[in-house]
């Protein structure tokens, strides 16, 4: 019997895979363009990727992955990490992104958190590999992203044994049909070390991805369409890209990964080959594609705008982008907690009657939040303040698509049903949000965390030092650098030099890590 009280429309579950499907049946010839670490272009569909990414969950499901294990990326933008994204969570387990940019002992500590039966990884980190492997015995199986001529040309001095990815796809046929199961399952996780202590992780549900993915697409938020080439240089191990690779297969629009190859140049060049009308990042990449097309004296053909993000969107970029080159400018705010968007400040028709000087004050705010989430910000009592402009507190959020409780930690981290964001904000009349401050203990530098205590406790662990503190520096290219300022216990000198932990990246791959002894 059907209760009265209930509509009469079908019960389907919002799962991951309905994405892809979604894609590949009704946009099924929409390309994907990947630049390859190898060094060439890949291009195959939609219909090719939900293909693989089957034979990516048949494999997986041979090596024994369960539904809700784990399974990790530590990848770059390109098409074998998309088919993780959909195979992994497809077949019901869960696609863990690293940040391969993290310190070794912090990925190590993040696999073992999550206890990750494979970890898939681009040849690129095949040192970071060999590094951290010793320290995570449970991981079942390394997977190098490549086949079986890549692995002997470039992985061969590797210590750790590793598996073929297309090896392991090459067994399977890709005839499978994607389960269903409660949209309350988790579909990825992500890290943030965006928190004092260790990363926590930010466990999404296959709900949550998919309402996010909608939102994301909204005409006022990111106005994914089918019309556009979406090039996302946010990468897929920060917060899934803010959402693109998933947004982009429920509107059908074409993909162009630009892999490890993030320079102006390389981009510029990706952009105008396959005519990439929409992109995302955080400030400091824009500003390495600004200064190479002033340098170059060329235009963008195709590029009509950017969502610019991750750190707030320095003035003058929002100027050069759409004064000198006529791009528009989307400046987005979100955090990993919250899937991650928040707010994107695009305005609404009576904001567009202002003066241009007001409509862009408005526009350098972090804006207005997207259905699916409300803000508000609140005083030291705990008690909302005006939405005036000027009031400023912490802000809180709730939503479907933000957090409820970290992976693996029994403490709610909510206050009255909300999400403390950690950030301190104002809110105006016209329900425009501007972040003033941070009262977490973070420093974001080229949109990566630099942990303030854990600076400090370094510090403070030389026996000359009596006191540090760790401050955020403005800086024209990083955002924001970390500077520590240190009271010496008495009778100690100043010398210059000490001890750093080094890692040197060449061409996008980290080819050193190591602690040293520095003299300036
Ligand atoms: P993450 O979890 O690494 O994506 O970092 C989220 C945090 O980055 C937010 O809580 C903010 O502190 C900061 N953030 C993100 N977007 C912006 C923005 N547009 N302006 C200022 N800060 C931002």
């Amino acid at each position: 019997m059907t209760s009265p009280l209930f509509g009469q429309m079908m019960d389907v579950p919002l799962l991951a895979s309905s994405l892809i499907s979604h894609a590949a049946r009704h946009f099924g010839d929409t390309e994907i363009v990947s630049r390859r670490i190898e060094g060439d272009i890949h291009r195959y569909t939609w219909r090719d990727c939900e293909q693989r990414a089957k034979q990516l969950s048949q494999a997986l499901i041979g090596l024994g992955v369960q539904r809700g294990e784990r399974v990790a990326t530590l990848a770059w933008n390109g098409y074998r990490h998309l088919e993780c994204y959909y195979g992994v969570s497809g077949m019901g387990a869960v696609c863990h992104t690293i940040n391969p940019r993290l310190f070794p002992d912090q990925v190590a500590f993040i696999v073992n958190h999550a206890d990750d039966e494979y970890v898939a990884f681009d040849m690129t980190f095949a040192t970071l590999v060999d590094i951290i492997a010793p320290q995570c015995p449970n991981v079942k199986g390394w997977i190098a992203l490549g086949d079986e001529s890549c692995i002997s040309t470039h992985l061969a001095d590797m210590a750790t044994p590793v598996l073929s990815y297309e090896t392991l796809l090459a067994k399977h046929d890709g005839d499978y049909e994607w389960p269903v199961f409660d949209e309350r399952s988790a579909s990825f996780l992500c890290y943030t070390s965006g928190t004092t202590g260790n990363p926590k992780g930010a466990l999404y549900t296959h709900r949550s991805t998919v309402l996010h993915a909608f939102g994301a697409s909204l005409p006022d938020a990111m106005g994914c369409s089918a019309r556009d080439a979406i090039l996302p240089v946010v990468p897929m191990f920060h917060v899934n890209a803010w959402g693109i690779p998933h947004a982009t297969a429920l509107v059908g629009a074409k993909l162009v990964l630009p892999g490890n190859c993030l320079d102006g140049k390389a981009l510029y060049e990706l952009m105008e080959a396959e005519g990439v009308t929409f992109s995302a990042g955080v400030p400091t990449v824009w500003l390495g594609l600004l200064n190479y097309v002033k340098q170059a004296d060329v235009r963008f053909n195709t590029l009509k705008r950017t969502v610019i993000g991750g750190s707030a969107c320095p003035p003058a970029m929002l100027r050069s982008f759409e004064d000198d080159y006529g791009v528009e400018v989307i400046h987005a705010w979100g955090m990993t907690e919250m899937s991650p968007l928040g707010t994107l400040a695009k305005l609404t028709w009576s904001q567009q009657q202002r003066s241009p000087e007001e409509q862009r004050h408005l526009r350098e705010k972090q804006g207005h939040v997207i259905f699916g989430v409300d803000m508000k910000v609140v005083g030291d009592d705990g008690r909302e303040l005006p939405w005036d402009g000027k009031s400023f507190g912490d802000l809180h959020v709730r939503g479907p698509w933000v957090i409820n409780r970290y992976f693996r930690k029994d403490d709610s981290p909510l206050i009255d049903g909300w999400f403390p964001t950690g950030d301190v904000a104002t809110i105006d009349a016209d329900g425009f949000m501007h972040i003033t401050d941070r009262s977490k203990d973070v420093i974001k530098s080229g949109g990566e965390w630099i942990s303030s205590i854990d600076l400090e406790n370094v510090m403070m662990s030389h026996p000359q030092v009596a006191e540090a503190a760790c401050i955020a520096c403005s800086h024209p290219k990083w955002t924001e650098r970390p500077l520590v300022v240190v009271v010496l216990r008495p009778g100690a000198t100043v010398t210059r030099g000490g001890t750093a932990c080094v890692l040197r990246w060449q061409g996008g791959e980290m080819v050193e890590a190591r602690r040293c002894r520095f003299r300036r």
